[in-house]
């Protein structure tokens, strides 16, 4: 008998170290974290929606907004419930491509064709036994359906938070308040789990005033009124870390058309860094930058081609995006220092 209990004894006592120290899953007891008010859990939660692996899916720099390791907070959702095993359709969608999708489904001598979601129905309808067996093994988890719903909401009222900040950042573009749309897009930021942008804000105004100085000879032909929208846009990409300017351009925008109007707010942009490298240059003063060589993308067109890795004195070197350009995403050349 003693012999017995101190043998059980000491195991809890193992237990008990354990547990404090690295907390497995099955160890992890229920806690009352109000982790619904908070909006990293969700943001982590969210991440869940369409099925994601349960361990090893979150990268560590997460425990730094979430307050815990990421694996603890996805496995108390697993001990509550709020992340349930994924389904067998949620499984074979996260694990593959809809081209492997489209292979397995010819492998079976089924319809190959339509969108990847109704291929995978096809798949389990034809081969249940098959398609289980190619995921049983894998840890997938999804949202509960309560969950779900929390979730959704998290992502939908996000989504709103964001687009009503762009909005205003329009707004102050429009009116010429660089500053306000700055401290629109800092603000925002702030604000985020993850924020990129804090921090920047001055060297923001400054870019804004380039682009909105830009006028690049590759957009000959844009007519006077469109600058401006095309300025704004262009800004907004800029501001907002995206590649299209379309939906804030005005729906009467014309452009020219040799490029589609993202092409064309993107060669603003690629103006405005080329004229922000030539001043830094020159601020740096002479006997520093005393050449700078031209830098050509791998898909450069021809006339890109004959100017990409020479070197020219910052007097000399031809405007970029050069205006001679045919590509139709148009120039994509850039300067650096020769040192
Ligand atoms: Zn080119």
């Amino acid at each position: 008998m003693e012999f017995f209990s101190f043998l059980f004894g000491k195991k809890k006592e193992e237990a008990k170290l354990k547990s404090s120290t690295e907390q497995p899953f099955h160890m992890v007891k229920k806690e009352t974290v109000d982790w619904r008010n908070s909006e990293p859990h969700l943001l982590l939660l969210s991440q869940f929606l369409y099925g994601q692996n349960a361990k090893d899916a979150i990268p560590p720099h997460w425990e730094g907004i979430l307050g815990e390791l990421p694996q603890r907070a996805v496995d108390r959702f697993i001990l509550e419930g709020w992340l349930v095993p994924a389904s067998l359709s949620t499984k074979l969608d996260r694990t593959f491509s809809a081209t492997e999708i489209k292979k397995l489904l010819k492998e079976r001598g089924l319809r190959v064709s339509g969108p990847k979601g109704q291929g995978i129905e096809r798949l389990l309808t034809s081969d249940p036994e098959g398609m289980e067996a190619k995921v049983s093994q894998l840890d997938i988890v999804e949202c509960s359906s309560e969950a779900r719903i929390m979730a959704e909401r998290f992502v939908i009222e996000r989504k709103a938070r964001k687009e009503a900040a762009q909005g205003n950042c329009l707004k102050h573009l429009r009116r010429g308040n660089l500053q306000g749309a700055s401290l629109t897009v800092a603000q925002f930021e702030a604000r985020q789990t993850f924020s990129s942008k804090v921090g920047e804000i001055d060297c923001n105004v400054e870019f804004l005033k380039v682009i909105f100085h830009s006028r690049p000879k590759i957009l000959t032909g844009l007519a006077e009124s469109e600058w401006e929208p095309l300025r704004i846009g262009a800004a907004m990409m800029a501001l907002w870390g995206t590649s299209k300017a379309t939906k804030w351009l005005p729906t009467n925008f014309v452009g020219i058309p040799r490029f589609k109007h993202d092409t064309a707010a993107n060669m603003i942009l690629i103006h405005a860094y080329y004229r922000q490298s030539i001043s830094s240059y020159l601020k740096e003063g002479r006997d520093v930058v005393k050449k700078v060589e031209v830098i050509g993308a791998p898909d450069s067109c021809s006339q890109c081609k004959k100017i990409a890795g020479r070197t020219y004195s910052i007097n000399t070197v031809p405007e970029l995006p050069y205006e001679k350009c045919t590509h139709e995403w148009g120039c994509h050349c850039v300067i650096a220092p020769v040192a």
